[in-house]
């Protein structure tokens, strides 16, 4: 078979107008926002309460991931494409991709091989504005704040407190610290700052977050953002920059139509990071999929020890959400991986090797479990799994009580995702899964927090630096005890060591210091070193790319 790039098959099919793609999910033609024949926004009226707890949320999300991606995006969608097939009206609701990524190492994030989300180009670039939106909202912030330094009757913000950084969608390192205000007296106060990439700015944590304009208003004007010099805390409403900044964010908020290969529906909006942020799409995309078709299948990002606990603990508890099952994706790569392999060796078959990294994918299985959700595990099928390593898979989860299927959308689209179809349809019909959250926000921060580590991560302590300590003193003072707890760790283990594959035991996680985001509803507290701003590698994926005299884009993966 002729091997074709994703930007390829992307490009081959013939996408259909998007007021056909609506009337699918019955939305009149009247009522779409069109940009241009094939994206539309959709207004947030379509939403209905009602239909969103009638209807069927599932989960993906994966085992501890390997740096290409376990396909948690590929897999979504090709069910999303299975689900149709059996004659189960559904949509995929996914996050919007970032440029950083695109241009950096990763590539895009609208799926892979015959499981796509299309216009392709169109999603991973400039899309429908939304990250540019959120930008020029967070950037007014910051214009604000330098404004009222140089203001005469001014807040009297020390400028060595400002914790609100600039934003920009790019991976640029050089920006990561910089000063600003130099040119003497008329061109500002000078001060240090930098800038972190969109997808870490609070304004999208809380964009992603919002039920709407006056939720979006409150929490924007919420955002904590320094201490004055007699160490009084300053929040954007104090600049009162809530209305300015809501009103940029007017056509950011309504989620995007677009569509599968296979012509069926795709919601994508929003695009927080999943490692210092909480890494779904918005909520109101996932309401607005559940008001409009019976199944809805969404993505958390990384693995389940960081996407699917955040999704849980901090966007169902705070929406009222509740999956109806789990999608564990599993690759028989990333189990040889858990089990010790080398990583130039991840591609050789190897039974012994993916039988001991099993206990990771053992690990999340229950991890699901304690939020009283019954998993179903994806094996995304690679050309160079064998029979016997996908077999012992098979059993090691049917022997836990899990349904295990191998998943070839990849290859083949929604004819490949049709047994996961079912599987999953059997778990949500059967209605096993009685979603509860691991713990009330209500509790202590540190008991919250030792919650996740010892229950989810399987550590047997935690740790505290002398600077969490202090910013735990801080969140005390402020009255934020209450916020939902945001962890920020490596994806690349359970702990907070990435060098511990499998299912590490008898460690200790260390929590170096606790971030505040005030809008969003959450602190966070940081495990390890954690990147708002990424940097390129020495060969960036842009260049790659081309585009001809036609305006027709290659190299774009
Ligand atoms: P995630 O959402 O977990 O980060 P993606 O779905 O974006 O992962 O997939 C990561 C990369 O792996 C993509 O480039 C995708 O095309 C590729 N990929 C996914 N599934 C397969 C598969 N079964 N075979 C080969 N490549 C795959
Ligand atoms: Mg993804």
């Amino acid at each position: 078979m002729e091997h074709l790039t994703d930007i390829e098959i992307a490009q081959k099919t013939t996408l259909i107008h998007i007021k056909d793609i609506a009337s699918k999910l019955k939305i009149d033609e009247d009522d779409l926002e069109l940009y241009g024949k094939f994206k539309a926004k959709l207004p947030l009226d379509l939403i209905d309460e009602k239909k969103v707890s009638l209807n069927n949320l599932v989960l993906v999300t994966a085992i501890t991931p390997t740096p290409a991606g376990e396909g948690k995006t590929t897999v979504s969608i090709g069910l999303t494409e299975g689900l149709n097939k059996i004659g189960e009206q559904a949509t995929v609701v996914l996050r919007e991709p970032s440029l950083g990524p695109v241009f950096g190492i990763k590539g895009g994030a609208a799926g892979g091989g015959y499981s796509q989300v299309v216009p392709m180009e169109d999603i991973n670039l400039h899309f429908t504005g939304d990250f540019n939106a959120i930008e020029k909202a967070n950037n007014l912030l910051s214009a604000l704040v330098d404004n009222n330094l140089q203001a005469s009757d001014n807040l009297n913000i020390d400028p060595r407190s400002i914790f609100w950084k600039r934003v920009i969608d790019m991976n640029d390192r050089s920006l990561r610290n910089i000063t600003i205000g130099l040119g003497g007296t008329a061109n500002g106060v000078p001060r240090e700052d930098g800038f972190n990439i969109t997808p870490a700015s609070e304004v999208m944590a809380i964009l992603c977050m919002t039920s709407g304009f006056e939720d979006l208003k409150k929490r924007l004007g919420d955002i904590f953002i320094g201490f004055t010099f007699d160490k009084k805390p300053v929040f954007a409403r104090d600049l009162k920059a809530e209305n300015a900044m809501t009103i940029l964010l007017k056509d950011a908020i309504k989620p995007n139509l677009v569509q599968t290969l296979e012509k069926n529906p795709a919601i994508i909006h929003g695009g927080p990071f999943a490692n210092i942020a909480q890494g779904t799409n918005t909520i109101l995309a996932t309401k607005m999929g559940l008001s409009l078709s019976k199944y809805v299948v969404t993505e958390a990002g990384f693995g389940a020890d960081l996407g699917a606990e955040k999704f849980l603990n901090i966007i169902c508890a705070a929406s009222g959400l509740s999956p109806k099952a789990v999608v564990l994706v599993a690759t028989i790569r990333a189990l040889r991986h858990h089990g010790g392999a080398a990583t130039d060796a991840l591609n050789k078959p190897d039974v012994g090797l993916v039988a001991k990294g099993f206990a990771n994918l053992e690990k999340h299985i229950e991890n699901i479990r304690k939020f009283n959700i019954q998993p179903v595990v994806a094996i995304n099928s690679f050309i160079n799994d064998s029979i016997e390593e996908v077999k012992l898979v098979i059993e090691g989860c049917e022997k836990l009580g899990v349904k295990a299927v191998v998943s070839n959308g990849w290859t083949n689209g929604g004819e490949g995702c049709k047994d996961l179809a079912f599987a999953v349809k059997k778990v949500v019909e059967e209605d096993r899964s009685q979603f509860k959250p691991l713990y009330d926000w209500k509790s202590p921060v540190k008991e919250k927090i030792e919650k996740i580590a010892r229950e989810i991560y399987g550590a047997s302590g935690v740790n505290y630096d002398k600077k969490a300590e202090l910013n735990l003193r801080r969140i005390d003072r402020l009255g934020f005890n209450n916020f939902a707890i945001c962890m920020a760790k490596t994806q690349k283990s359970f702990s907070d060591d990435e060098a511990l594959r499998g299912r590490p035991e008898n460690f200790v996680v260390t929590v170096r210091e606790i971030e505040i985001a005030a809008g969003a509803g959450f602190i966070i507290p940081i495990l390890g070193k954690m990147m708002r701003m990424p940097g390129l590698p020495a060969h960036p994926a842009s260049e790659n790319m081309s585009i001809d005299e036609n305006g027709v884009i290659s190299g774009l993966s």
